[in-house]
């Protein structure tokens, strides 16, 4: 998995950090691109799964848009050189502070999510003297079949629209001057690995688009959000997700009108594989059922498991012999603060390097410094000495 350049270097390094192996991530993206270039799609990147610098430099370069979901988000994709007519804004509760920016930069569209925020674009923007491009965020009641944190598609989750809005929704349009409609928007949930859910989803979009057309409502854009799942079982499994397959998906079941663009935001698929956290172990104690294996990275450096129960494989990379079952767990005085259960692991001892994997996409991003930890640094596999 690790060349012995690779531990040797880790073995130079401050633990725990965050690893990203740049040639699979470029090939990865690469890949993203072909896929969606065969159909004309326009794939942004949701920033909120990974905001390192270094990636978003390389995701523009390979001419990506990008998906925000806070002001900050919108300010760094400027200032790194996303171009503002390539950036939506999503988010269910956008501030003052942060509509006035994205008003100021012109950006691509606004993702609304209630009345009440179409009405706030709208007199912030004729404060200006501009019009905003809006898309609605509409909630399709789709289920994700995913982890119920992550699901957000539902008539019971805060986000989107409702159908039963759109009446005065179409009504509230056509008296404001400084908003002008130019999409419909989805996103359904995370983590999603059954293609089936995105076919639900397309069902949805053309019953969607039906009542728009009748509503002599012409769409430029269809925004179908994000979502795809990775492998987190097999990190090293390099022909999944199937992004040809989910293009391939839209392209039979979602019905786009003449001129209409299709828009993805792709933010796990995109950076989830490419990263994994490297922590040492600091103490090994036993437990009534198995081994603690004390490592010190803590739910400061990962908080997925502790926030979603979620899955992470966890591998000794620097002791080859034996076997034995551990409770992998951070330092932090937290009971959750727990990165796997009996994970069978080689013989594990104090000083031993362990890899958290797939940490790429929610992982670094949600680092905190609860207990006053530091945060971790990154390293890439492009840059070892
Ligand atoms: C989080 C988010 C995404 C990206 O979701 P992934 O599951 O990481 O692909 C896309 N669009 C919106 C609006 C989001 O909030």
């Amino acid at each position: 998995m690790y060349s012995s350049d690779e531990i040797s270097y880790f073995n130079t390094i401050k633990t725990p950090f965050y690893y990203y192996k740049m040639e699979y991530f470029k090939n990865n993206l690469e890949k993203i691109k072909n896929a969606a270039g065969k159909y004309g799609y326009v794939v942004h990147y949701a920033m909120k799964a990974n905001a390192n610098d270094k990636l978003l430099g390389i995701i523009k370069d390979f001419g990506f848009g990008a998906d925000c979901v806070s002001g900050n988000e919108v300010q760094k994709a400027i200032d790194l050189g996303f171009k503002p007519k390539e950036i939506a804004f999503a988010g269910v509760g956008k501030s003052d502070f942060e509509i006035n920016l994205a008003l100021d930069n012109d950006i691509f569209s606004f993702n609304c999510e209630s009345i009440q925020e179409l009405e706030i674009i709208d007199e912030f923007a004729a404060k200006k003297g501009k019009i905003a491009q809006i898309a609605l965020r509409i909630n399709p009641n789709v289920n994700a079949n995913t982890h119920h944190y992550i699901t957000t598609g539902l008539e019971e989750n805060k986000f989107g629209i409702n159908r039963w809005e759109f009446d005065k929704i179409i009504e509230l349009l056509k008296s404001k001057k400084n908003i002008h409609l130019i999409g419909i928007h989805f996103h359904i949930g995370s983590q999603i690995t059954d293609l089936d859910v995105f076919k639900n989803l397309c069902i949805r979009v053309n019953e969607i688009q039906k009542y728009f057309t009748e509503n002599h409502i012409l769409l430029e854009h269809i925004n179908v959000g994000g979502g795809l799942g990775v492998d987190y079982e097999h990190p090293d499994k390099d022909d999944f997700p199937d992004f040809e397959a989910f293009f391939r998906l839209f392209d039979r079941f979602l019905e786009l009108r003449s001129g209409q663009k299709l828009h993805f935001e792709i933010g796990r698929a995109m950076v989830a594989q490419a990263g994994d956290l490297i922590t040492r172990v600091l103490f090994v104690k036993n437990g009534i059922n198995t081994n603690f294996a004390i490592v010190d990275a803590g739910m400061t450096e990962l908080i997925r498991p502790a926030l979603y129960q979620a899955y992470h494989k966890i591998e000794n990379i620097t002791s080859k012999e034996g076997i034995d079952f551990y409770d992998v767990v951070g330092p932090i005085c937290e009971s959750s603060d727990t990165f796997g259960k009996t994970v069978q692991m080689t013989e594990t001892k104090r000083g031993d390097l362990i890899a958290i994997r797939t940490i790429g996409a929610y992982g670094e991003v949600m680092a905190s410094r609860y207990n006053l930890r530091d945060l971790a640094k990154s390293y890439y596999s492009d840059e070892i000495e």
